[in-house]
């Protein structure tokens, strides 16, 4: 069976280290044309996505993931903070956390490596639909047309693929911009050092503004000591962070700035709303190339509005079924457990035991579940900061945090 996947993203590149383990034929077709070349700050792949991960590359491959990851124990409770840096409480222990944090870079090569000649570089897909004698078919913008038995949409929150099964967008703006950056944790001063500690945290204030701050070591932390197999872009503790804004007019131009001037104009949009300068000492020590805008795209909640189309041989995965906010931080889980579930399917349809089309329908089944279930986690994040941007959220903001802190405080 000829399997193609448009996108090699996350979700795209697992299913084909997936489909090649298990010997099928696959081509995976990617827009970019270089897998490291990628944006993005930390993935966090729970226990569900590591285990669907082992059943998709090598052994070898997964070893490495580890060695290159952070692990989620060995870091503190997360924080709490209010915008002027005080502490209002803390996440659940993480000493039982068997999740895994690693650099989105770090995690498509890898799974570009086990797609190895099979993931196809440079190719713009422009469409899908059949050629002459019925099979599914995937065009592009420069170059012939290829066929398969199966075509995949991984392409993402704008996927043409998912886009051409539902007959229009399967996702919308979320209505929150977010601006990413990475800063050496030897960068800061004593006192934030201090403050922020080896730990993530989250600082929301007034008018719908937030600060998630992720710590991530993949050496200190590292979730499998084997110095050997590490081969992590990050090489030292670091913060990542993401600042979210509500969309309004004022954002949009933020999204045409970058590095220096982007990173400027956010300090400023946050000095505008009160944050005091030591909560914005992340944002100011960030490397400057680093710091780039993206926007939340999310689909429907409701599971019997994804995939809103009848099984076929051509279906689609991950973010472009269920385009999901960072602010679960599942995202990236849900696209590789999607990948599993299809190959499990598929497989049974190779074997014989399911026709195609039947091992799709099932898949998209489960797929409306988990994509629904990461949506609802990721969405009440999204409307409690959007909350804030109200006029009773921002006094109620105002009005509380110092209690709170007031409250942490007497607790430690
Ligand atoms: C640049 C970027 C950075 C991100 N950073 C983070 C992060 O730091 N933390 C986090 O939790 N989540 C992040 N995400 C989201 C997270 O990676 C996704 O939720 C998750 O990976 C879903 O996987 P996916 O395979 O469905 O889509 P994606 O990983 O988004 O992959 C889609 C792929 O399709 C390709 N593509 C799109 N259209 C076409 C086309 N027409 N032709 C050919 N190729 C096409 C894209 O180049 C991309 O490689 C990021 C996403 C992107 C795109």
């Amino acid at each position: 069976m000829r399997v193609v996947v448009v996108g090699g993203g996350i979700g795209g590149l697992a299913l084909g280290a997936g489909l090649r383990r298990r010997g099928f034929e696959v081509a995976v077709f990617d827009r970019d044309t270089d897998v490291a070349a990628t944006g993005g700050y930390h993935i966090t792949l729970d226990e569900r996505a590591q285990s669907a991960l082992k059943d998709l590359v090598e052994p070898m491959i997964m070893q490495r993931l580890l060695a290159s990851g952070s692990a989620l124990r060995l870091r503190e409770r997360d924080a709490f903070w209010d915008r002027r840096g005080r502490l209002l409480g803390h996440g659940p222990d993480l000493s039982d956390s068997a999740s895994i944090d690693v650099d989105r870079i770090t995690l498509r090569m890898l799974l570009a490596e086990a797609v190895g000649d099979g993931l196809h570089l440079g190719c713009n897909v422009s469409g899908v639909g059949h050629d002459d004698h019925g099979a599914p078919q995937v065009l592009f913008t420069d170059g012939a047309p290829v066929s398969a038995d199966l075509v995949v949409g991984a392409d993402g929150t704008h996927s043409v693929v998912a886009r051409h099964l539902a007959g229009g967008p399967t996702n919308s703006p979320a209505g929150i911009i977010g601006f990413s950056g990475r800063t050496l944790r030897r960068d800061l001063s004593p006192g934030e050092h201090q403050r922020l500690g080896p730990r993530s945290g989250l600082a929301i204030g007034p008018r719908g503004a937030a600060l998630y701050v992720g710590f991530l070591d993949p050496v200190g932390n590292t979730a499998l000591d084997a110095p050997e197999l590490r081969m992590s872009v990050t090489t030292g503790p670091t913060y990542i962070w993401g600042a979210m804004f509500p969309e309004s007019t004022s954002t949009d131009s933020l999204r045409d700035l970058r590095g220096g001037e982007l990173q400027a104009a956010l300090l400023g949009r946050f000095r505008e709303r009160g944050w005091a300068e030591r909560t914005l000492e992340v944002i100011a020590q960030a490397d400057p190339h680093s710091v780039a805008g993206f926007r939340f795209n999310a689909a429907s909640t409701r599971a019997e509005d994804l995939a809103p189309w009848p099984a076929g041989r051509i279906t689609a995965l991950g973010d472009a079924v269920h385009a999901t906010p960072p602010t679960a931080g599942m995202g990236a889980g849900a696209a590789i457990r999607d990948a599993a579930s299809l190959l499990t399917h598929v497989s049974a349809a190779a074997d014989g035991t399911a026709t195609l089309t039947d091992a799709v329908d099932h898949f998209e089944a489960g797929m409306r579940r988990r994509g629904s279930e990461v949506l609802t986690l990721a969405m009440k994040t999204v409307r409690w900061i959007l909350a804030t941007d109200t006029t009773l959220g921002a006094a109620a903001t105002v009005v509380s945090t110092p209690i709170l802190a007031a409250a942490a405080r007497l607790r430690h």
